[in-house]
């Protein structure tokens, strides 16, 4: 299959509210113009020198989103273009963020990475260090948290990564207003458990580009 028709695979089953996000890490940009060509419109990447180098050559509309842990001191090369961050942990980034969007004249988009799967992953908050920097966020006016983001547990045990879901699903519906109102969700294993379980935005890489080598 093409990944046109991968893509198109997803799209048919994937209620319309839900954005999906092709992650395009380690592809080629001519990959990434095949989905361009039939209509994607958002990417994203985890290496801040690949996502530089692709949104210089790449057409000027596409969203660029930045997955994955981001060090402090790469923010100021994305910072001009990126469309949203998705794994803020920390205020040390949070205040990076802010510097960089403030000199750079615009706001930047942000997600909260919750922390819930067993694994012990190294990064994303607990609900209780979200609530707490949540009442801080007035300090950064040239960002805008926009919601959250989580990493379901790499198992094939499907009630597992179900209650990890619902629960994060449950913590954003408590804190959902206008403003805050994305969860992103799901990857190629478990998109479709993540959506059941309220995810609005899915980060698909392998289902629709084949499998990564690094
Ligand atoms: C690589 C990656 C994805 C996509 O993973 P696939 O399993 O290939 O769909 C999604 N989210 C994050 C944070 C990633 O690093």
């Amino acid at each position: 299959m093409s990944i046109g028709q991968r893509l198109s695979e997803i799209r048919k089953k994937l209620p319309v509210d839900v954005e999906l996000v092709a992650i395009s890490k380690t592809k080629p940009e001519s990959d990434i113009l095949e989905a361009y060509a039939v209509g994607q419109r958002h990417f994203g990447e985890n290496k801040v020198q690949d996502l530089t180098e692709k949104f210089e050559h790449l057409p000027k509309d596409i969203s660029w989103h930045f997955i994955g842990h981001l060090q402090t001191n790469k923010v100021k090369y994305i910072a001009p273009f990126i469309h949203l961050v998705h794994a803020v942990d920390s205020l040390k980034l949070l205040k990076m963020l802010q510097k960089e969007a403030l000199k750079n004249n615009r706001t930047i988009q942000c997600l909260i990475q919750a922390k819930v799967a067993k694994e012990d992953t190294k990064f994303g908050l607990s609900f209780l260090e979200i609530n707490d920097l949540l009442k801080k966020k007035e300090d950064y006016p040239n960002v805008k948290i926009v919601g959250l983001m989580a990493m379901g547990t790499n198992t094939s045990d499907n009630e597992e990564v179900r209650r990890e879901f619902k629960a994060v699903n449950n913590f954003f519906e408590s804190l959902k207003n206008d403003e805050f109102k994305v969860l992103s969700m799901g990857m190629s294993n478990d998109w479709p458990l993540a959506v059941e379980q309220g995810s609005n935005m899915i980060r698909v890489g392998s289902r629709i580009f084949g499998p990564r080598n690094y």
